[in-house]
């Protein structure tokens, strides 16, 4: 292949590395590229084997002189075991096992359960790990996940949405096997007031005052006056409730942009 013995910059890696993501066609998208000194050794994309994640492609082109000693650049940041049992040996793992000795991450796995537990696998195994720049993160973060076609999100996690014009529902389902909705939408935002709104059509919206972690909320019914909006700045947490409901959501909003907003959520038992 032509690239072979060309030398790449860093910058150039992670934009090849981008280029091997878009090729996915499914989300969540992710690409992998190993070099070494700057000469790209191998490249995968997630989907290019079939079920096979995109790191573990890349690194299975290669042998173990090849991984000695060499940078991986990938997307997303790498997964872990979830189960203590799991059969296929996680990509965090297949690293640290490589010979690999940095990690370049363009984005953390909003994924509730894995976010920043690769990042910190991989430190804690004498892994070097650092990002990609913030212009490139922020193409990986807009092509990564389904982008704007989100109307439903379970359980908890992280997402990235845009809100435009008249606003963005979303359906917060339970959890996978656990139906129970809320049902929320996103309105109004407005960039220069470092506003959003949040709604909801089932259930009381209250502000958390005083609450910056989830964790630090125990009862959500000692947060005063609900409402059918509240009117949200960046760090601030919401609970929506509906009456009389057993369950209930807590939303963080993390961050605001021009078009989009940043934001967590936790589906709990009332
Ligand atoms: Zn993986």
């Amino acid at each position: 292949m032509k690239f072979m013995t060309k030398k790449y910059s860093r910058k150039d890696l992670m934009k090849i590395t981008i280029e091997e993501h878009l090729k996915c066609t499914e989300y969540p998208r992710v690409g992998a590229t190993i070099a070494k000194d700057g000469i790209i050794l191998s490249t995968g994309y997630r989907g290019e084997k079939k079920g096979i994640h995109a790191e573990r492609v890349a690194i299975e082109k290669l042998n173990n002189e090849q991984l000695k000693d060499s940078i991986l650049y990938t997307t997303l940041e790498p997964c872990v075991s979830i189960q203590k049992d799991q059969s296929v040996k996680s990509c965090s793992d297949l690293i640290i096992e490589s010979g690999i000795t940095e990690t370049v991450i363009g984005v953390l796995d909003p994924n509730g359960t894995i976010y920043s537990q690769g990042y910190r696998k991989l430190l804690e195994n004498n892994i070097n790990v650092s990002f990609f720049n913030r212009k490139l993160r922020e193409a990986v973060e807009e092509e990564t996940f389904e982008y704007g076609e989100i109307h439903k999100i379970v359980g908890s996690g992280k997402r990235r949405i845009p809100v435009v014009n008249s606003g963005t529902s979303l359906d917060v389902q339970f959890s996978e096997n656990d139906s129970r909705t809320i049902k929320l939408r996103w309105n109004t935002l407005q960039p220069n007031h470092n506003c959003v709104d949040l709604l909801s059509s089932n259930g009381a919206v209250r502000i958390a005052s005083g609450a910056s972690k989830f964790e630090d909320i125990t009862d959500p019914m000692v947060f005063r006056f609900p409402s059918h909006y509240a009117r949200m700045k960046k760090d601030m947490i919401a609970i929506v409730k509906p009456s009389r409901a057993t369950f209930y959501v807590l939303i963080k909003l993390i961050e605001i942009y021009e078009k989009d907003i940043l934001f967590k959520w936790e589906m709990r038992n009332y």
